[in-house]
């Protein structure tokens, strides 16, 4: 379940079942204004919703007010040890503060910044790390880590209800995949606030991005969780943003830009697919709709798996297929297919429709039929996969194909549209 709480960060809405947020963290010296800024800017057009910025120096708190002027979007002051520079954070106008309530310095310095975040009407992030359980919960984190996770959080929430503090998000971190989706499952089913989901130190940007898709996409495909950060060992903080969306699109959470599909390849492969399927994916950052692109290696299925992408190519060894909606668009020389295909998406932009010449289409038609044809006898992997869905279908008497049904998925009432 969503959290039943939100809360607000800037303008952006957390929780509550709002769309899930997605943010990042700057990897420079927050000091250096400049390099700041220019990064902020670069996650804001990637696609972040909120950004924090690391306050370990009072030069950094002093950075601080400008960064907040000037950011496209919000930011969230991320505090550690330093209940002073939590107060000065909050002063130099952050949308919100990160800490964590058991290395802050005791009671009375928590107290102290929640005093001063709701005058401020400022929400808090407050949360554990795997790495830094209050001593006394040292002895369960070896027995059950995961039951010593959810007893830290939950012992912080009581720690700010009793001081009178609501507006605030929770996060359980640990390197642990396994032990984070438990943790979090746990906790979200014992408070009523906002998650903020992540896999503290994931790794780089291939073992990270594969960690946090399997570790929050379960929790995400379980309708928990409210914002979330892949922590990627990159400099560039735009990684980190491109693979949430890719996990919130996966998931039809979110939508942002176009979806890539493209077949695994095989033997039957007879053009070069990896240059060209990055080629597209890179080209295709430029555009924002979210149009579907499927890239087939081979004609020999016809259009097949892709025909509902908007538009697509699929080769053969000296020309390929446009297509679109499942209708052949045109035939073009192998080396033409990426732009050709491009050119088809730049005139729907600009005319609203795709336009189809009767006779290119026609010949496009022919080609693909006479490459089906002269492949009819291939067992390929697609017509496998439709032999083995048939068998299936035939074995249970199943007449319809299976429909999602919203009000059972696990992200029903989360799927929403970026606007
Ligand atoms: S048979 Fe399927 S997997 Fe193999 S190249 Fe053709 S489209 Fe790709």
């Amino acid at each position: 379940m969503a959290s039943k709480r939100q809360i607000f960060v800037g303008g952006v809405p957390v929780g509550g079942g709002a769309p899930v947020v997605v943010q990042t963290m700057t990897k420079t010296e927050t000091a250096n204004l400049s390099a700041t800024l220019e990064q902020i800017r670069a996650v804001a057009d990637a696609g972040a919703d909120l950004v924090r910025v690391a306050l370990p120096r009072d030069q950094d708190v002093l950075a601080l007010r400008t960064i907040v002027a000037e950011s496209p979007i919000p930011v969230i002051a991320d505090i550690h040890f330093n209940h002073t520079l939590a107060l000065k954070a909050i002063d130099a106008g952050a949308h919100c503060i990160r800490l964590n309530p058991g290395n802050i310095g005791g009671r009375d310095k928590v107290a102290e910044v929640a005093e001063r975040a709701r005058t401020a009407k400022v929400p808090m992030r407050i949360g554990v790390n795997s790495g830094s359980l209050p001593k006394h919960l040292h002895a369960l984190e070896r027995q059950n880590p995961v039951e010593a996770l959810v007893a830290a959080a939950i012992e912080f929430v009581e720690l700010m209800e009793s001081l009178d503090f609501e507006n605030f998000k929770v996060s359980i971190k640990s390197t642990n995949v396994p032990n984070t989706i438990a943790a979090n499952r746990l906790l979200a089913a014992k408070i009523p606030y906002p998650l903020h989901l992540g896999i503290t130190e994931a790794g780089t940007k291939w073992s990270g991005s594969l960690k946090s898709a399997v570790g929050l996409g379960t929790l995400l495909a379980d309708g928990i969780g409210d914002t979330i950060r892949i922590s990627l060992s990159t400099f560039h903080a735009e990684e980190e943003v491109k693979v949430a969306w890719e996990i919130l699109k996966a998931l039809g959470l979110r939508e942002r830009g176009p979806v890539l599909i493209a077949c695994p390849t095989c033997g039957r492969l007879q053009f070069d697919m990896d240059t060209v399927v990055n080629e597209i994916e890179h080209r295709l950052e430029a555009y924002e709709d979210a149009i579907e692109v499927a890239v087939l290696g081979c004609a020999v299925n016809g259009i097949g798996e892709a025909s509902h992408a908007d538009f697509g190519i699929t080769g053969a060894k000296n020309e390929g297929l446009i297509f679109s909606q499942g209708k052949p668009l045109r035939k073009v020389p192998q080396d033409r297919l990426v732009d050709a295909l491009f050119e088809e998406i730049d005139r729907f932009h600009e005319r609203g429709s795709v336009e189809v010449d009767a006779s290119e289409a026609a010949a496009g038609a022919a080609w693909l039929e006479r490459i089906e044809q002269e492949n009819a006898g291939d067992l390929t992997p697609e017509k496998l996969a439709a032999l083995e869905a048939a068998a299936a279908a035939a074995a249970e008497d199943i007449t319809a194909p299976p429909t999602l049904d919203e009000a059972a998925s696990p992200t029903a009432g989360r799927r929403f549209s970026r606007t």
